[in-house]
Protein backbone atom coordinates (compact mmCIF):
# COMPACT_ATOMS: atom_id res chain seq x y z
CA UNK A 1 0.00 0.00 0.00
CA UNK A 2 2.52 2.36 1.25
CA UNK A 3 4.73 1.60 -2.01
CA UNK A 4 1.51 1.79 -4.17
CA UNK A 5 1.10 5.85 -2.83
CA UNK A 6 4.78 6.60 -3.22
CA UNK A 7 4.78 4.96 -6.50
CA UNK A 8 1.57 7.12 -7.41
CA UNK A 9 3.17 10.47 -5.36
CA UNK A 10 6.14 9.98 -7.89
CA UNK A 11 3.93 9.98 -10.78
CA UNK A 12 2.26 12.83 -10.23
CA UNK A 13 5.25 14.47 -9.55
CA UNK A 14 6.83 13.57 -12.34
CA UNK A 15 4.05 14.74 -14.44
CA UNK A 16 3.74 18.45 -12.72
CA UNK A 17 7.28 18.57 -14.00
CA UNK A 18 6.34 17.67 -17.31
CA UNK A 19 4.14 20.23 -17.83
CA UNK A 20 6.17 22.72 -16.56
CA UNK A 21 8.67 22.11 -18.56
CA UNK A 22 6.13 21.60 -21.09
CA UNK A 23 5.09 25.23 -20.86
CA UNK A 24 8.16 26.89 -21.41
CA UNK A 25 7.75 25.24 -24.34
CA UNK A 26 4.49 26.60 -25.36
CA UNK A 27 5.02 29.70 -27.09
CA UNK A 28 5.81 28.97 -30.85
CA UNK A 29 9.38 30.10 -32.05
CA UNK A 30 8.90 33.33 -33.88
CA UNK A 31 11.63 35.04 -36.35
CA UNK A 32 12.50 38.15 -35.75
CA UNK A 33 10.84 40.05 -38.57
CA UNK A 34 13.78 42.27 -41.53
CA UNK A 35 12.75 46.23 -39.70
CA UNK A 36 10.70 48.56 -42.49
CA UNK A 37 13.35 51.36 -43.60
CA UNK A 38 12.46 53.84 -41.01
CA UNK A 39 14.20 57.31 -40.03
CA UNK A 40 13.56 57.16 -36.75
CA UNK A 41 15.13 60.54 -35.82
CA UNK A 42 13.08 62.18 -38.83
CA UNK A 43 10.05 60.46 -36.88
CA UNK A 44 11.62 61.15 -33.81
CA UNK A 45 10.74 64.89 -34.76
CA UNK A 46 7.75 64.54 -36.50
CA UNK A 47 6.20 62.90 -32.81
CA UNK A 48 7.95 65.88 -30.75
CA UNK A 49 5.75 68.57 -33.43
CA UNK A 50 2.76 66.37 -32.54
CA UNK A 51 3.27 66.67 -28.87
CA UNK A 52 3.54 70.56 -29.13
CA UNK A 53 -0.52 71.03 -30.20
CA UNK A 54 -2.45 71.17 -26.68
CA UNK A 55 -4.91 68.63 -27.42
CA UNK A 56 -6.00 68.62 -24.12
CA UNK A 57 -9.34 67.05 -22.98
CA UNK A 58 -10.78 69.07 -19.86
CA UNK A 59 -13.13 67.22 -17.73
CA UNK A 60 -15.95 70.04 -19.72
CA UNK A 61 -16.05 68.95 -22.86
CA UNK A 62 -17.22 72.41 -23.76
CA UNK A 63 -13.33 73.97 -22.83
CA UNK A 64 -12.18 71.96 -25.98
CA UNK A 65 -9.76 74.09 -27.94
CA UNK A 66 -10.52 72.98 -31.46
CA UNK A 67 -8.10 75.12 -32.98
CA UNK A 68 -5.29 73.07 -31.51
CA UNK A 69 -6.88 69.89 -33.08
CA UNK A 70 -7.66 71.35 -36.69
CA UNK A 71 -3.96 72.60 -36.20
CA UNK A 72 -2.60 69.33 -35.92
CA UNK A 73 -4.76 67.88 -38.84
CA UNK A 74 -3.09 70.56 -40.08
CA UNK A 75 0.46 68.94 -39.40
CA UNK A 76 -0.93 65.31 -39.99
CA UNK A 77 -1.46 66.32 -43.93
CA UNK A 78 2.10 67.97 -44.54
CA UNK A 79 3.77 65.13 -42.50
CA UNK A 80 2.46 62.10 -43.82
CA UNK A 81 2.56 63.04 -47.64
CA UNK A 82 1.85 59.41 -48.94
CA UNK A 83 -1.36 58.47 -46.69
CA UNK A 84 -3.16 61.47 -47.60
CA UNK A 85 -2.99 60.87 -50.80
CA UNK A 86 -3.25 57.29 -51.06
CA UNK A 87 -5.82 57.22 -48.28
CA UNK A 88 -9.26 58.73 -47.70
CA UNK A 89 -9.61 60.87 -44.41
CA UNK A 90 -13.15 62.34 -43.05
CA UNK A 91 -12.83 64.29 -40.50
CA UNK A 92 -15.93 63.24 -37.65
CA UNK A 93 -17.53 65.23 -35.51
CA UNK A 94 -14.88 68.19 -36.20
CA UNK A 95 -12.06 66.69 -34.04
CA UNK A 96 -11.86 63.49 -35.00
CA UNK A 97 -10.22 61.31 -37.82
CA UNK A 98 -11.25 58.22 -39.91
CA UNK A 99 -8.90 57.21 -42.33
CA UNK A 100 -9.64 54.13 -44.87
CA UNK A 101 -6.89 52.49 -46.99
CA UNK A 102 -8.77 50.31 -49.65
CA UNK A 103 -7.58 46.73 -49.61
CA UNK A 104 -7.39 44.79 -52.97
CA UNK A 105 -9.67 42.42 -52.19
CA UNK A 106 -13.61 43.88 -51.43
CA UNK A 107 -14.62 40.40 -50.65
CA UNK A 108 -12.84 40.45 -47.18
CA UNK A 109 -13.70 42.46 -44.24
CA UNK A 110 -11.75 45.11 -42.87
CA UNK A 111 -9.21 45.92 -40.14
CA UNK A 112 -9.02 49.09 -37.49
CA UNK A 113 -6.15 50.28 -35.60
CA UNK A 114 -7.97 53.10 -33.49
CA UNK A 115 -5.93 55.45 -30.45
CA UNK A 116 -7.08 58.95 -29.79
CA UNK A 117 -5.83 62.56 -30.26
CA UNK A 118 -6.41 64.32 -27.09
CA UNK A 119 -4.41 63.82 -23.86
CA UNK A 120 -4.66 65.02 -20.13
CA UNK A 121 -3.84 68.38 -18.45
CA UNK A 122 -0.97 68.76 -16.68
CA UNK A 123 -1.99 68.78 -12.67
CA UNK A 124 -1.88 73.05 -11.93
CA UNK A 125 1.19 73.44 -10.30
CA UNK A 126 3.22 70.47 -10.63
CA UNK A 127 4.70 72.13 -14.46
CA UNK A 128 7.70 72.83 -12.43
CA UNK A 129 8.38 69.34 -11.77
CA UNK A 130 8.68 68.52 -15.23
CA UNK A 131 11.98 67.93 -16.25
CA UNK A 132 11.18 69.59 -19.61
CA UNK A 133 8.17 71.38 -20.34
CA UNK A 134 5.33 68.88 -21.12
CA UNK A 135 4.13 70.93 -24.22
CA UNK A 136 7.49 71.50 -25.22
CA UNK A 137 8.34 67.57 -27.13
CA UNK A 138 11.78 67.96 -25.56
CA UNK A 139 14.11 64.94 -27.31
CA UNK A 140 17.05 64.08 -25.11
CA UNK A 141 19.79 61.41 -25.77
CA UNK A 142 17.72 58.32 -25.13
CA UNK A 143 14.06 59.93 -24.70
CA UNK A 144 11.26 62.35 -26.02
CA UNK A 145 9.54 64.40 -22.92
CA UNK A 146 6.01 65.63 -23.60
CA UNK A 147 2.32 64.64 -22.65
CA UNK A 148 1.51 62.02 -24.94
CA UNK A 149 4.16 60.16 -25.02
CA UNK A 150 2.52 57.11 -23.20
CA UNK A 151 -0.65 58.23 -23.91
CA UNK A 152 -1.15 57.94 -26.58
CA UNK A 153 0.17 60.69 -29.66
CA UNK A 154 2.82 57.90 -29.86
CA UNK A 155 0.06 55.59 -30.96
CA UNK A 156 -1.43 58.06 -33.21
CA UNK A 157 2.16 59.12 -34.90
CA UNK A 158 3.55 55.36 -34.89
CA UNK A 159 0.32 54.24 -36.71
CA UNK A 160 0.63 57.00 -39.56
CA UNK A 161 4.45 56.82 -39.68
CA UNK A 162 3.95 52.48 -40.52
CA UNK A 163 1.46 53.19 -42.89
CA UNK A 164 3.36 56.18 -44.73
CA UNK A 165 6.47 53.68 -44.68
CA UNK A 166 4.31 50.99 -46.14
CA UNK A 167 3.31 52.84 -49.03
CA UNK A 168 6.88 53.71 -49.61
CA UNK A 169 7.28 50.15 -50.23
CA UNK A 170 4.64 49.84 -52.37
CA UNK A 171 2.57 47.76 -50.16
CA UNK A 172 -1.10 47.01 -50.85
CA UNK A 173 -2.94 45.42 -48.20
CA UNK A 174 -5.60 42.61 -49.31
CA UNK A 175 -7.71 43.58 -46.80
CA UNK A 176 -9.27 47.23 -46.19
CA UNK A 177 -7.55 49.24 -43.10
CA UNK A 178 -8.94 51.85 -41.02
CA UNK A 179 -7.56 53.95 -38.90
CA UNK A 180 -9.67 55.98 -36.27
CA UNK A 181 -8.16 58.72 -33.90
CA UNK A 182 -10.80 59.78 -31.39
CA UNK A 183 -10.37 63.22 -30.13
CA UNK A 184 -11.81 62.61 -26.42
CA UNK A 185 -11.13 59.47 -25.26
CA UNK A 186 -9.92 60.44 -21.63
CA UNK A 187 -13.91 61.92 -21.14
CA UNK A 188 -15.41 59.04 -22.12
CA UNK A 189 -14.95 59.27 -26.13
CA UNK A 190 -18.73 60.13 -26.49
CA UNK A 191 -17.84 62.96 -28.83
CA UNK A 192 -15.13 60.84 -30.83
CA UNK A 193 -15.04 57.36 -30.66
CA UNK A 194 -18.68 57.02 -30.30
CA UNK A 195 -19.51 58.46 -33.56
CA UNK A 196 -17.04 56.93 -35.73
CA UNK A 197 -18.43 54.02 -34.58
CA UNK A 198 -21.93 54.52 -35.19
CA UNK A 199 -21.29 55.91 -38.47
CA UNK A 200 -19.04 52.82 -39.62
CA UNK A 201 -22.03 50.71 -37.82
CA UNK A 202 -24.26 52.81 -40.36
CA UNK A 203 -22.29 51.75 -43.06
CA UNK A 204 -22.44 47.95 -42.21
CA UNK A 205 -18.82 47.65 -42.05
CA UNK A 206 -17.97 45.33 -39.57
CA UNK A 207 -14.27 44.61 -38.92
CA UNK A 208 -12.35 41.25 -39.04
CA UNK A 209 -9.95 42.92 -36.42
CA UNK A 210 -9.53 46.00 -34.19
CA UNK A 211 -7.09 47.12 -32.11
CA UNK A 212 -7.01 49.69 -29.58
CA UNK A 213 -4.54 50.89 -27.38
CA UNK A 214 -4.03 49.31 -24.01
CA UNK A 215 -2.21 47.52 -21.73
CA UNK A 216 1.62 47.63 -22.36
CA UNK A 217 4.41 45.71 -22.14
CA UNK A 218 4.79 44.84 -18.57
CA UNK A 219 8.85 44.71 -17.97
CA UNK A 220 8.98 43.19 -14.15
CA UNK A 221 4.98 41.96 -13.70
CA UNK A 222 6.26 40.47 -9.99
CA UNK A 223 8.22 42.33 -8.13
CA UNK A 224 12.10 40.93 -9.06
CA UNK A 225 11.72 39.16 -11.50
CA UNK A 226 12.35 40.39 -15.03
CA UNK A 227 9.81 39.11 -17.20
CA UNK A 228 8.47 41.07 -19.53
CA UNK A 229 4.46 40.12 -20.69
CA UNK A 230 2.86 41.76 -23.25
CA UNK A 231 -0.62 41.91 -21.83
CA UNK A 232 -3.09 41.83 -24.38
CA UNK A 233 -6.95 43.08 -23.03
CA UNK A 234 -9.88 40.55 -24.81
CA UNK A 235 -11.95 42.35 -22.64
CA UNK A 236 -12.37 45.49 -20.44
CA UNK A 237 -14.80 46.14 -17.09
CA UNK A 238 -18.20 47.34 -16.70
CA UNK A 239 -19.36 49.91 -14.30
CA UNK A 240 -22.12 50.75 -12.11
CA UNK A 241 -22.68 52.76 -9.02
CA UNK A 242 -25.91 51.82 -6.54
CA UNK A 243 -27.88 54.20 -4.24
CA UNK A 244 -28.33 52.36 -1.53
CA UNK A 245 -31.01 54.50 1.01
CA UNK A 246 -32.68 54.10 4.56
CA UNK A 247 -35.65 55.54 6.09
CA UNK A 248 -35.78 54.93 9.39
CA UNK A 249 -37.84 56.35 12.63
CA UNK A 250 -36.02 59.79 13.35
CA UNK A 251 -36.73 62.17 16.23
CA UNK A 252 -34.88 64.14 19.16
CA UNK A 253 -31.46 62.32 20.05
CA UNK A 254 -32.81 62.43 24.20
CA UNK A 255 -35.17 59.61 23.25
CA UNK A 256 -32.99 57.51 21.14
CA UNK A 257 -35.37 54.73 19.68
CA UNK A 258 -34.50 50.92 18.08
CA UNK A 259 -31.63 51.56 15.51
CA UNK A 260 -30.77 54.48 13.56
CA UNK A 261 -30.76 54.44 9.97
CA UNK A 262 -27.14 55.01 9.79
CA UNK A 263 -26.11 52.37 12.18
CA UNK A 264 -28.40 50.43 10.21
CA UNK A 265 -27.01 51.21 6.39
CA UNK A 266 -23.58 51.14 8.02
CA UNK A 267 -24.20 47.41 9.30
CA UNK A 268 -25.73 46.69 5.46
CA UNK A 269 -22.46 47.91 3.83
CA UNK A 270 -19.99 46.41 5.99
CA UNK A 271 -21.76 42.94 5.43
CA UNK A 272 -21.39 44.12 1.91
CA UNK A 273 -18.12 45.12 1.73
CA UNK A 274 -16.99 41.85 3.23
CA UNK A 275 -19.24 39.47 0.76
CA UNK A 276 -16.95 40.69 -2.49
CA UNK A 277 -18.40 39.10 -5.91
CA UNK A 278 -16.74 35.31 -6.51
CA UNK A 279 -13.66 35.42 -8.49
CA UNK A 280 -13.99 32.89 -11.21
CA UNK A 281 -10.54 30.77 -12.63
CA UNK A 282 -11.89 31.14 -15.98
CA UNK A 283 -10.18 29.95 -19.24
CA UNK A 284 -8.92 33.36 -19.94
CA UNK A 285 -7.31 33.77 -16.40
CA UNK A 286 -5.71 30.16 -16.88
CA UNK A 287 -4.42 31.24 -20.07
CA UNK A 288 -3.03 34.34 -18.68
CA UNK A 289 -1.09 32.58 -16.11
CA UNK A 290 0.08 30.22 -18.40
CA UNK A 291 1.40 32.24 -20.58
CA UNK A 292 3.14 34.91 -17.57
CA UNK A 293 4.45 31.56 -16.58
CA UNK A 294 6.44 31.00 -19.24
CA UNK A 295 9.37 33.13 -18.65
CA UNK A 296 9.25 32.13 -15.08
CA UNK A 297 11.81 31.09 -12.76
CA UNK A 298 11.19 27.10 -12.09
CA UNK A 299 9.27 27.18 -9.01
CA UNK A 300 6.85 29.79 -9.86
CA UNK A 301 6.61 27.64 -13.71
CA UNK A 302 5.92 24.75 -11.36
CA UNK A 303 2.93 26.86 -9.78
CA UNK A 304 1.16 28.08 -13.60
CA UNK A 305 2.00 24.90 -15.28
CA UNK A 306 -0.24 23.00 -12.74
CA UNK A 307 -3.26 25.52 -12.09
CA UNK A 308 -5.49 22.43 -11.46
CA UNK A 309 -3.95 22.02 -8.23
CA UNK A 310 -2.87 25.35 -6.99
CA UNK A 311 -5.89 27.44 -8.56
CA UNK A 312 -7.47 28.21 -4.64
CA UNK A 313 -4.13 29.52 -3.40
CA UNK A 314 -3.28 30.82 -6.44
CA UNK A 315 -6.87 32.62 -6.25
CA UNK A 316 -6.45 33.69 -2.53
CA UNK A 317 -3.37 35.39 -2.81
CA UNK A 318 -3.98 37.24 -6.18
CA UNK A 319 -7.03 38.69 -4.36
CA UNK A 320 -4.66 40.06 -1.46
CA UNK A 321 -3.13 42.63 -3.86
CA UNK A 322 -5.15 45.25 -5.11
CA UNK A 323 -4.23 45.39 -8.95
CA UNK A 324 -5.09 41.58 -9.36
CA UNK A 325 -7.99 41.38 -7.10
CA UNK A 326 -9.48 44.33 -9.45
CA UNK A 327 -8.40 42.12 -12.38
CA UNK A 328 -10.26 38.75 -11.61
CA UNK A 329 -13.58 39.98 -9.93
CA UNK A 330 -15.99 43.20 -9.66
CA UNK A 331 -14.97 44.79 -7.06
CA UNK A 332 -17.56 46.82 -3.93
CA UNK A 333 -16.46 50.27 -3.35
CA UNK A 334 -18.57 53.03 -1.13
CA UNK A 335 -17.75 56.22 -2.35
CA UNK A 336 -20.54 58.44 -0.36
CA UNK A 337 -22.11 57.98 2.57
CA UNK A 338 -24.43 61.07 3.66
CA UNK A 339 -26.51 61.26 6.41
CA UNK A 340 -27.55 63.47 9.60
CA UNK A 341 -28.01 67.59 9.51
CA UNK A 342 -27.45 68.40 13.45
CA UNK A 343 -25.70 66.77 16.52
CA UNK A 344 -29.03 66.78 18.38
CA UNK A 345 -31.37 65.12 15.55
CA UNK A 346 -31.24 61.74 14.59
CA UNK A 347 -31.60 61.42 10.62
CA UNK A 348 -34.63 59.74 9.07
CA UNK A 349 -32.75 59.20 6.07
CA UNK A 350 -29.08 57.58 5.58
CA UNK A 351 -27.47 57.32 1.63
CA UNK A 352 -24.81 55.48 0.46
CA UNK A 353 -23.07 55.37 -3.21
CA UNK A 354 -21.75 51.70 -3.52
CA UNK A 355 -19.11 52.35 -6.99
CA UNK A 356 -18.65 48.79 -8.90
CA UNK A 357 -15.89 47.38 -11.52
CA UNK A 358 -18.01 45.12 -13.41
CA UNK A 359 -15.65 41.75 -14.24
CA UNK A 360 -17.28 40.19 -18.01
CA UNK A 361 -17.94 36.93 -15.30
CA UNK A 362 -20.75 39.41 -14.04
CA UNK A 363 -23.52 41.73 -15.21
CA UNK A 364 -24.97 44.64 -14.08
CA UNK A 365 -28.44 42.57 -12.77
CA UNK A 366 -26.13 39.96 -11.37
CA UNK A 367 -24.05 42.83 -9.45
CA UNK A 368 -27.74 44.23 -8.27
CA UNK A 369 -29.03 40.77 -7.20
CA UNK A 370 -25.76 39.92 -5.45
CA UNK A 371 -26.16 43.14 -3.66
CA UNK A 372 -29.77 42.55 -2.00
CA UNK A 373 -28.84 39.27 -1.14
CA UNK A 374 -25.66 40.36 0.55
CA UNK A 375 -26.96 43.41 2.67
CA UNK A 376 -30.29 40.95 3.59
CA UNK A 377 -32.58 43.83 4.49
CA UNK A 378 -35.43 44.35 2.47
CA UNK A 379 -36.18 48.08 4.09
CA UNK A 380 -32.68 49.80 2.11
CA UNK A 381 -33.83 50.87 -1.49
CA UNK A 382 -31.19 50.26 -3.91
CA UNK A 383 -31.16 51.95 -6.80
CA UNK A 384 -28.74 52.37 -10.15
CA UNK A 385 -27.23 55.52 -10.71
CA UNK A 386 -27.39 57.17 -13.82
CA UNK A 387 -24.32 56.00 -16.16
CA UNK A 388 -23.84 52.71 -16.03
CA UNK A 389 -22.00 50.13 -18.58
CA UNK A 390 -22.11 46.49 -18.99
CA UNK A 391 -18.51 44.81 -19.22
CA UNK A 392 -17.38 44.50 -22.83
CA UNK A 393 -17.73 41.09 -25.02
CA UNK A 394 -14.67 38.77 -24.75
CA UNK A 395 -12.82 38.31 -27.63
CA UNK A 396 -11.65 35.34 -28.61
CA UNK A 397 -7.88 33.77 -28.21
CA UNK A 398 -8.04 31.02 -30.31
CA UNK A 399 -9.06 32.82 -33.40
CA UNK A 400 -6.93 34.01 -36.18
CA UNK A 401 -6.68 37.70 -35.41
CA UNK A 402 -4.80 37.37 -32.03
CA UNK A 403 -2.89 34.69 -33.25
CA UNK A 404 -1.49 37.20 -35.89
CA UNK A 405 -1.68 39.82 -33.15
CA UNK A 406 0.74 37.29 -30.99
CA UNK A 407 2.94 37.03 -33.98
CA UNK A 408 3.15 41.00 -34.52
CA UNK A 409 4.37 41.12 -30.84
CA UNK A 410 7.24 38.76 -30.94
CA UNK A 411 8.73 39.36 -34.17
CA UNK A 412 9.11 42.99 -32.56
CA UNK A 413 9.65 41.81 -28.79
CA UNK A 414 10.79 38.45 -28.97
CA UNK A 415 11.68 38.13 -25.33
CA UNK A 416 8.08 38.77 -24.62
CA UNK A 417 5.49 36.32 -23.29
CA UNK A 418 1.80 37.07 -24.99
CA UNK A 419 -0.85 36.91 -22.16
CA UNK A 420 -4.61 37.87 -22.45
CA UNK A 421 -5.70 39.82 -19.75
CA UNK A 422 -8.15 42.17 -18.67
CA UNK A 423 -8.63 46.28 -19.05
CA UNK A 424 -9.85 47.41 -15.84
CA UNK A 425 -10.19 50.78 -16.72
CA UNK A 426 -12.39 52.19 -19.96
CA UNK A 427 -11.03 52.93 -23.04
CA UNK A 428 -12.49 53.89 -26.70
CA UNK A 429 -12.59 50.59 -27.73
CA UNK A 430 -15.88 50.21 -26.12
CA UNK A 431 -17.56 52.08 -28.53
CA UNK A 432 -16.55 50.20 -31.54
CA UNK A 433 -18.03 46.91 -30.08
CA UNK A 434 -21.11 47.47 -32.56
CA UNK A 435 -18.72 46.71 -35.36
CA UNK A 436 -16.31 44.24 -34.10
CA UNK A 437 -16.07 40.79 -32.50
CA UNK A 438 -12.54 40.58 -32.54
CA UNK A 439 -11.22 43.55 -30.59
CA UNK A 440 -7.96 43.71 -28.88
CA UNK A 441 -6.43 46.42 -26.71
CA UNK A 442 -2.87 46.44 -26.59
CA UNK A 443 -0.03 49.23 -26.40
CA UNK A 444 3.86 48.36 -27.83
CA UNK A 445 5.16 50.52 -25.00
CA UNK A 446 7.80 49.19 -22.95
CA UNK A 447 6.80 49.80 -19.26
CA UNK A 448 8.75 49.59 -16.22
CA UNK A 449 7.29 50.03 -12.59
CA UNK A 450 8.51 53.10 -12.34
CA UNK A 451 6.99 54.58 -15.64
CA UNK A 452 3.52 53.78 -14.54
CA UNK A 453 3.20 56.81 -12.36
CA UNK A 454 4.37 58.90 -15.49
CA UNK A 455 1.21 57.99 -17.58
CA UNK A 456 -1.33 60.72 -16.74
CA UNK A 457 1.80 61.89 -14.43
CA UNK A 458 4.81 64.36 -14.17
CA UNK A 459 7.50 63.43 -16.96
CA UNK A 460 5.90 61.18 -19.05
CA UNK A 461 8.73 59.74 -21.54
CA UNK A 462 9.05 57.30 -24.40
CA UNK A 463 12.40 56.41 -25.11
CA UNK A 464 13.55 56.93 -28.52
CA UNK A 465 14.01 53.05 -29.30
CA UNK A 466 10.81 52.37 -27.91
CA UNK A 467 9.20 54.27 -30.70
CA UNK A 468 10.97 52.41 -33.05
CA UNK A 469 9.58 49.62 -31.14
CA UNK A 470 6.12 50.82 -31.79
CA UNK A 471 6.27 51.76 -35.95
CA UNK A 472 7.24 48.52 -36.81
CA UNK A 473 5.11 46.77 -34.17
CA UNK A 474 2.61 48.68 -35.87
CA UNK A 475 3.83 47.59 -39.53
CA UNK A 476 3.60 44.12 -38.70
CA UNK A 477 0.54 44.16 -37.23
CA UNK A 478 -0.59 45.41 -40.70
CA UNK A 479 1.37 43.47 -42.86
CA UNK A 480 -0.18 40.43 -40.44
CA UNK A 481 -3.29 40.48 -40.65
CA UNK A 482 -3.76 42.20 -44.22
CA UNK A 483 -1.21 40.39 -46.55
ZN1 LIG B 1 -5.20 56.70 -23.68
Amino acid sequence: MLLFLLGSLVLLLAIMIFRTVQLSAREPDVEPSTPLPVNLDEATQRLSRAIQFKTVSQQDASMIDGDEFHKMHRFLAKAFPLVHEKLSRETVNHYSLLYRWEGKNPDLKPIMLTCHLDVVPVEPGTEADWDHPPFAGAITDEHIYGRGTMDVQSGVMAILEATEALLQQGYEPERTVYLGFGHDEEIDGEFGASEIGKLLQERGIEMEFLLDEGLPVVEELIEGIKSPVALVAVAEKGYLSLELSLTAEGGHSSVPQGTTSIARLGKALHRLENTPLPAKFDAHLTATFEAIGTGMPFYLRFVMANLWLFKGLLRRFLATIPATNAAIRTTTATTIFESGVKENLIPTLARAVVNFRIHPNDSVESVIAHVKKAIGDDAIKVEKLFGHIEPSPVSSITNTPYRQLSRAIREIFPEVAVAPSLMVGATDARHYTGISRNIYRFFPLRAEQSDLDRVHGTNERLSIQNYGEMIQFYARVIRNTTG
